[in-house]
Formats: structure tokens, sequence, C-alpha cells
């Protein structure tokens, strides 16, 4: 990895470029779990016109990736290779449209999209109150809580492809299920539109105060973590089967299957990126032991190993 030369090579290449490059930036400091190693080179987009110009000129064979808060991320200790693009401010607009609606781009925290709405009398976005990621990663993960999920409130989303073209896609081009988006891994989302419906903004804030309350009692949301590690498989829940293989509690290094919630792992001190996905794959195995379900990661993990 050499991340001054690939660096040193896009500001050659893309004289009209407005948005920063910047080589062998450490992206723990970018994790929730606080882990991992540097991104090649991040590039921070001025706009969705200076992303859609980067991705058409920079050559294929440079691997680019998206990250959001990184509240679902698990980066590896050797770092990402190629552009690491993480959305600024350029795309933190959040405003209240006619007919009970919301636009917000891709870098709004979900939590301001849940505000927004709640103050315009808008309706039904409250459960991203409890989700700590951006509009992006929400879009990607098909983020839910609360019985509620972003493909029952998306209307549609904008988009740019690897080729640098901007798209906007309808919600059911977008091939949502449970935590899953079925839109091309190399899409990048810069917009959301929401569709809420009418409601008393007193009633819809206190809703927020209440999901905020419980995530305190039941998460631990104030610990470096990435959520939920493993998805619930069909007709189980995933904790309750950690639970039953004796995982809870259960640790390597730093690395920690949480006691509160054990879905949930915590970097308790200074865990590697290889410490979290030990520590995964061995609650995987013992999970498949002792009951014979392979638990799937909802963490995305990204990058290579050291
Ligand atoms: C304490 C805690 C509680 C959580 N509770 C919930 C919960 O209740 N429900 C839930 O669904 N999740 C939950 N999560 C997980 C996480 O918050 C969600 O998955 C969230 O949607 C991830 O958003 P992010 O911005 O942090 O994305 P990141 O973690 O940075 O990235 C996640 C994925 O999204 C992709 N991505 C990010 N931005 C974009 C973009 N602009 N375009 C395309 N792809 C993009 C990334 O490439 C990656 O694959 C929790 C996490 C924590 C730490």
């Amino acid at each position: 990895m050499n991340g001054r030369d690939l660096e040193g090579r896009l500001v050659a290449s893309l004289p009209k470029l407005r948005g920063r490059l910047k080589a062998e930036t450490p992206l723990k400091d970018l994790t929730w779990f606080r882990a991992g190693g540097p991104a090649e080179v991040l590039y921070s987009p001025s706009d969705e016109a200076d992303l859609a110009y980067f991705l058409s000129e920079v050559p294929a064979a440079v691997p680019v990736t998206v990250i959001g808060l990184g509240s679902n991320l698990l980066v590896r200790d050797g770092g990402i290779e190629g552009v690491v693009i993480r959305l600024g401010r350029g795309f933190g607009e959040v405003t209240a449209e006619d007919g009970y609606r919301v636009r917000a781009g891709a870098a709004v925290p979900d939590v301001k999209v849940a505000r927004a709405a709640a103050e315009a009398g808008i309706a039904g976005l409250s459960f991203y109150r409890g989700i700590p990621g951006c509009v992006g990663g929400a879009l990607r993960m098909n983020g839910g809580a609360h019985g509620r999920e972003t493909k029952e409130v998306l209307v549609e989303a904008r988009a740019v492809d690897r080729k640098g073209n901007v798209h906007v896609l309808p919600v059911a081009a977008l091939g949502y299920a449970y935590r899953h988006c079925g839109a091309p891994d190399d899409v990048i989302f810069t917009e959301a539109l929401f569709q809420g419906e009418p409601g008393e903004p007193a009633k819809i804030l206190a809703e927020m105060d209440e999901i905020a309350a419980y995530r305190e009692e039941v998460q631990p949301i104030k610990s470096r973590t990435g959520g939920s590690t493993f998805k619930n498989p069909p007709g189980h829940k995933a904790w309750q089967l950690i639970d039953r293989a004796g995982c809870r509690g259960l640790n390597v290094g730093d690395a920690k299957v949480s006691e509160m919630h054990c879905n949930f792992l915590i970097n308790e001190g200074n865990a590697s990126g290889a410490d979290l996905e030990t520590l995964g794959e061995t609650v995987r195995a013992r999970v498949k032991e002792t009951s014979g379900v392979e638990l799937e990661w909802e963490i995305k993990r990204l990058g290579i190993p050291a």
C-alpha cells in the first residue's frame, strides 16, 4: 500500500476535483469500534457533481469503498486499499417537504432525520432516533428498528454508480430484504426521500425520547461497538443462540462479547480488527456446534488483514 503515490496520481489526473484527498488516513477514528488500519487514500467529495466527476475519471483498477459513520463496520488491520470515500458537508442537508416527506443527504445522521421529521409534524420516522448511522448507511443496510425499516419509509434514493452516472432509484428498484439492499455494490447513495404521515410534534418527540431511553437500558450504546454483529436467522434470535452457546462475556484480547447484549461485540481497549473478527468467528463456530445454525455477519468487514 502506498497511499502517497496513489494520491499523487489522482491529483495529477483529476484537475477539476474540488473535494479533499488524503493519503494513508487512519480509519480507527472513523469507526465505532475504534479499530483497524488506514485508508490508502481518503476522499471527501465536495458535492454530488464532484463525486460523479471523481468516479468518471478514476481508473477502473483503483478499488473504491464508501463508508458512512462507521457504526456497522469492522475494518481489518491492513487497512483498505484504493480510495475510501466519506461523504461530508455537501451531503448534509435535511428538509421537510410537502406531502409529509423528508429529503436528506446521505451524510445526514439518522437521528437528524427523525428530529427534522418530528419538528415538521411528520410521524413514522422516529425509529431512526435509535440507529447511530447516517442516511447512506441506512439505505445500504436497510436499517431498521422498533418494527420499521428503511424500505417501508423510502420513496426513492439518488445514487452515483462507479462510472459517475447519477441515478434516481425508486424503492422498488433497490431489492430490499432484511438488512440487505440489492443495489450493485459499487453504487454510492447521495440522497434519500422519505415518506411519513401526519403527526403531532410533541407526541413524536416523546416517542423518540422513549426510544433513546430504551436503547440505553438494553444496548451498550456508550461502548466501542458495531451494533448487532449477526443477522437474526429465520425463526431465531441471534443473541439467544449466542447465549446458549455460552459466549456471553467471551473475549479475544480486548475484544469481548457484551455481557449486556450478547449479539454486540465490544472493544474494551486496544482490540485489533483481527481480535474482533476472530472473536466473531469463534462465536459463529460455537453457535454452529451447539445449535446447528450458521450465523451470518450483519457487520460489514472491510479491508485486508495486517
Ligand atoms: C449501538 C449501535 C446500535 C445499532 N442499532 C441498530 C438498529 O437498531 N438497527 C439497525 O438497522 N442498525 C443498527 N446499528 C448498525 C448501524 O448503525 C446501521 O447499520 C447503520 O445503518 C449503518 O450506518 P453507517 O452510516 O454507520 O454506515 P457504515 O457502518 O459506515 O457502513 C455500513 C455499510 O453501508 C455502506 N454505506 C455507507 N454509506 C453509504 C453510501 N452513501 N452509499 C452506499 N453505501 C454506503 C458501507 O459501504 C457499508 O457497507 C447499530 C449500531 C450501533 C453501534
